[in-house]
């Protein structure tokens, strides 16, 4: 394994997983990659505050700067509701959900699952009837939570990548499919502008 690469995932293991984004990466894992870099400081995490900046401190034996509070401020962990009387089951909220906490199918009332919510948020801003709000979730999140988590988000992943790969192919074969029709419409024209042509000589 790259020596770099190594160290992300050193960096991921410390990582709360919630894939909040506030760090300004898309995810935990690229924040750990940006870090392992070099290319960013490792205090822009309020999921995981001053505990994991001690720890992201301690793994690279460099000095922990203050948490970045441009990037949010670390906060007992929320999670999201459901109004069921409002929602509209768009279904809009579950592709937002970077870890598979929300469970319904379209046109259905949709429902999260307390436990498995890391209180990203990435839900409240697609919900187009403003349902979701957050709540105290009673409790903390523990390193059993973001390895749960971290699962969960790397299985979303794949599944998105082989519905984009399986669109592909569709696409694809839709593209041959209206080459080869026009193909034959064209050669049927041909034959038709053939005929014409003997037939008037
Ligand atoms: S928990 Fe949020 S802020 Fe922290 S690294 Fe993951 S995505 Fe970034
Ligand atoms: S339900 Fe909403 S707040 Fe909870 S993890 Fe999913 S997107 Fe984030
Ligand atoms: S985005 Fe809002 S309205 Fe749509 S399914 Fe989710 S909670 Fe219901």
């Amino acid at each position: 394994m790259h020596a770099s690469t190594a160290l992300a995932e050193r960096i991921d293991a410390l990582l709360p997983q919630t894939q909040c984004t506030r760090c300004g990466f898309p995810a935990c894992r690229p924040y750990a990659d940006a870090i392992a870099a070099g290319e960013a400081d490792i205090n822009r995490c309020p999921p995981g505050g001053e505990a994991v900046l001690a720890a992201l401190s301690d793994l690279l034996d460099r000095p922990a700067p203050e948490l970045d509070s441009t990037r949010g401020v670390p906060g007992p962990l929320l999670v999201a509701r459901i109004d069921e009387g409002a929602c509209i089951g768009c279904t809009l909220c579950i592709r937002a959900c970077p870890v598979d906490a929300i469970i319904g199918a379209r046109k259905r009332l949709h429902g999260i699952l307390p436990s498995l919510c890391s209180g990203c948020e990435l839900c409240i801003p697609p919900c187009p009837v403003d349902c979701i709000t957050m709540e105290p979730a009673g409790r903390s999140w523990e390193p059993a939570d973001a390895k749960s988590a971290r699962m969960r988000f790397r299985a979303r992943a794949a599944r998105i990548a082989s519905r984009q790969e399986a669109a592909a192919i569709a696409a694809d074969a839709r593209q041959r499919e209206a080459a080869i029709d026009a193909a034959v419409t064209a050669a049927l024209a041909r034959a038709r502008a053939r005929r014409a042509a003997i037939a008037n000589s």
